[in-house]
C-alpha cells in the first residue's frame, strides 16, 4: 500500500508512527474535508489534505476589524440543534456568544418605512401568514433524506420557486417579501431554485421558524472570534498533513489505488475524499469518468456578497435599535449587528443577496462603498462614516463559486440527488451539499465529513 507522494520529491510520505492501516487523500480543507481528515487520522489512516487556497476554512473566513478583533466574512451563525458543530467548538476550546438582537428593527419595504419591535415586517400579516402556511405545507411533504422520492417530486423539481410564487402568491406584500425571504434564508434568486430544493432546504435546516429565528433558532449564536477558528484549529492538529496552495486538477483511479494530481504534485492513496461544492467538484478530471456529474446545467451559485461596516462602537444600540433591518431596495437587503463580543468596535453586517448580489458585485469598489455607506446612514442616521469597510464577494470567489451553498435548480434533485453520496469506486464525497441534514450550513458540512469517515472505515 503506497502512501501519498510528496509533491517535491515524488516519494511516499512517511506515516507519523508505524505503518498506517491505510492512506487517504482529502481534497478541500473546509469544515467537511478537515472533519473527515481528523476522523480518519484518529483511526490510524494516514491522510494528506490538499487545499487550493493559501488558507484553510473555505466558506468560513475571518476578517480582522481591529487589533485582536476578528469577525466572520463567511459563515457566522449557529443554533442549539447544530450539535456536531457545538461539540467541535467545545472540543477545540472555542466559545460561542449570543447574536445581539435587543432593540427595535428597521424596515424599508416599498412604501412601508417603519421602526418596530421584533422582526415581523410591517406588511399584510394575513398575506405573509398565508405564504408561510403554503411553504410549511411544501416543507412538511418533502422527504428530507431522499427529496427525489417526495410525492410529486417531478413537478416540484421542474418548477422554479419564481414560477411557484407567480402562481400562488397573489397579494403584493407576499410577492414583495418572498424574494427577500429566499435571499436571506438561502442566498437564492427565486428563478434559480426548484420548489423541491426550496422545500428540502427549509426542512433540512429544521423548518422555517427554526432557520429564521435568532433566539432559539439557527442564528442564536456566533463563535467568539470567528467560525474560521474551527478549521484553523483542526488544521493545526493535522499539521503538515495539510498542504495549502495545491488545487487538485485530476483524480485518477486504477485497481490498486487512487492518485490526486494537484498543480504541484501527485498523491497516491487507497481512498480519496472530495470535499468540494458540486460546481467545483465537477471541474476535476476523473478517470474513470463519473457516471453522473456532481452538478447540472441549472445548478447555480448561491448569491451572497457580505458587507461589513465598522464603527467605533455599536451606536445603534444606544438608540434602542438592534441593527437588524430588512430592505426591499439594495444593496443591503438586510443588516445585522455582528459586533465582536468584547468591547472595541461596532460592526454592522449587510447581506447583498439574490439578483442584487450580481448587480453589486459588478460595481467598482468606490461605488460599492458609496452605495452601502449611504444606505447604512439612511437606516441608522446616528452613524458617523465607518472607520472600516469590507466587501467579500462570495459569488465570484474562484474556490467557492457562491454561497451560502450551491442552489439546486430545475432537474437537479432528480438527476443528481440519488448519487450525491454514492462513492465512485475509491472516491468518496463530502461537503455541505452532500448532507441531507442541515444542507448548506456548517453543521451539514461537519456531518458529511463524519459520514465519509464511516463509509471509508466500512470499505476498509
Ligand atoms: C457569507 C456566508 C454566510 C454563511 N452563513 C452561514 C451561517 O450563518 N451558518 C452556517 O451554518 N453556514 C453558513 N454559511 C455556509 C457555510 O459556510 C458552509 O456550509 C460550510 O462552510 C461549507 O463547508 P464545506 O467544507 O462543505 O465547503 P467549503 O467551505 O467550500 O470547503 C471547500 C474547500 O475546498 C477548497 N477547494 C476548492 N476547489 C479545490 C480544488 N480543486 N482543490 C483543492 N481544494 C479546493 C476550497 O478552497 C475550500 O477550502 C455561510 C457561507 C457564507 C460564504
Amino acid at each position: 500500500m503506497s502512501g501519498p507522494r510528496d509533491a517535491a520529491t515524488g516519494s511516499a510520505a512517511e506515516p507519523t508512527a508505524g505503518r498506517p492501516v491505510a492512506t487517504a487523500v482529502v481534497v478541500g480543507a473546509g469544515l467537511a474535508g478537515l472533519t473527515a481528515a481528523a476522523g480518519l487520522t484518529a483511526r490510524g489512516i494516514e491522510v494528506t489534505v490538499l487545499e487550493a487556497r493559501d488558507r484553510v476554512g473555505g466558506r468560513t473566513h475571518g476578517l480582522a476589524v481591529a487589533p485582536g478583533r476578528q469577525i466572520d466574512a463567511g459563515a457566522a451563525y449557529l443554533g442549539d440543534r447544530h450539535t456536531e458543530l457545538l461539540s467541535l467548538v467545545a472540543e477545540l476550546d472555542l466559545k460561542t456568544t449570543p447574536t445581539t438582537m435587543l432593540g427595535a428593527s428597521r424596515f424599508a419595504l416599498g412604501a412601508q418605512h417603519a421602526t418596530r419591535d421584533g422582526r415581523f415586517p410591517p406588511l399584510n400579516a394575513v398575506a405573509l401568514g398565508d405564504m408561510f402556511e403554503l411553504l410549511d405545507e411544501l416543507t412538511a411533504a418533502v422527504r428530507p433524506e431522499a427529496p427525489w422520492l417526495t410525492p410529486d417530486a417531478e413537478r416540484l423539481d421542474t418548477t422554479t420557486a419564481a414560477a411557484w410564487a407567480d402562481e400562488h402568491l397573489t397579494h403584493p406584500d407576499a410577492r414583495l417579501f418572498f424574494p427577500l425571504f429566499l435571499g436571506e434564508m438561502m442566498a437564492a434568486d427565486p428563478a434559480d431554485v426548484s420548489v423541491l430544493h426550496l422545500a428540502f432546504y427549509l426542512r433540512s435546516g429544521g423548518g422555517i421558524r427554526y432557520l429564521n429565528a435568532f433566539e432559539g433558532g439557527a442564528q442564536q449564536d456566533r463563535i467568539d472570534g470567528g467560525a474560521h477558528q474551527v478549521c484553523e484549529r483542526l488544521a493545526e492538529r493535522l499539521g503538515t498533513r495539510v498542504r495549502l496552495g495545491e488545487p487538485v486538477l485530476a483524480v485518477h483511479q486504477d485497481a490498486d489505488g487512487v492518485t490526486a494530481h494537484s498543480t504541484r504534485g501527485s498523491y497516491r492513496a487507497d481512498v480519496a475524499v472530495v470535499a468540494l461544492p458540486p460546481l467545483l467538484a465537477d471541474t476535476i478530471d476523473y478517470r474513470p469518468g463519473l457516471p453522473v456529474r456532481r452538478a447540472g446545467g441549472r445548478t447555480a451559485r448561491g448569491c451572497a456578497v457580505k458587507v461589513n461596516l465598522v464603527y467605533p462602537e455599536p451606536l445603534w444600540r444606544q438608540h434602542g435599535l438592534s441593527g437588524w433591518s430588512v430592505n426591499a431596495e439594495g444593496p443591503l437587503l438586510s443588516t445585522v449587528d455582528d459586533s465582536p463580543a468584547a468591547d472595541g468596535v461596532g460592526v454592522l453586517t449587510g447581506f447583498v443577496t439574490g439578483s442584487e448580489a450580481h448587480r453589486f458585485a459588478a460595481l467598482d469598489a468606490r461605488r460599492q462603498r458609496a452605495a452601502a455607506v449611504e444606505q447604512a446612514a439612511r437606516l441608522f442616521p446616528m452613524l458617523p462614516p465607518p472607520i472600516g469597510f469590507h466587501v467579500t464577494d462570495w459569488v465570484n470567489e474562484q474556490y467557492s463559486q457562491g454561497c451560502y451553498a450551491a442552489l439546486f435548480g430545475p432537474g437537479d434533485w432528480l438527476r443528481h440527488g440519488p448519487t450525491l453520496t454514492t462513492a465512485h469506486h475509491r472516491v468518496h464525497w463530502a461537503g455541505t451539499e452532500t448532507s441531507t441534514e442541515y444542507f448548506g450550513l456548517m453543521e451539514g458540512a461537519i456531518r458529511s465529513g463524519t459520514r465519509v469517515v464511516a463509509e471509508i472505515l466500512t470499505r476498509l
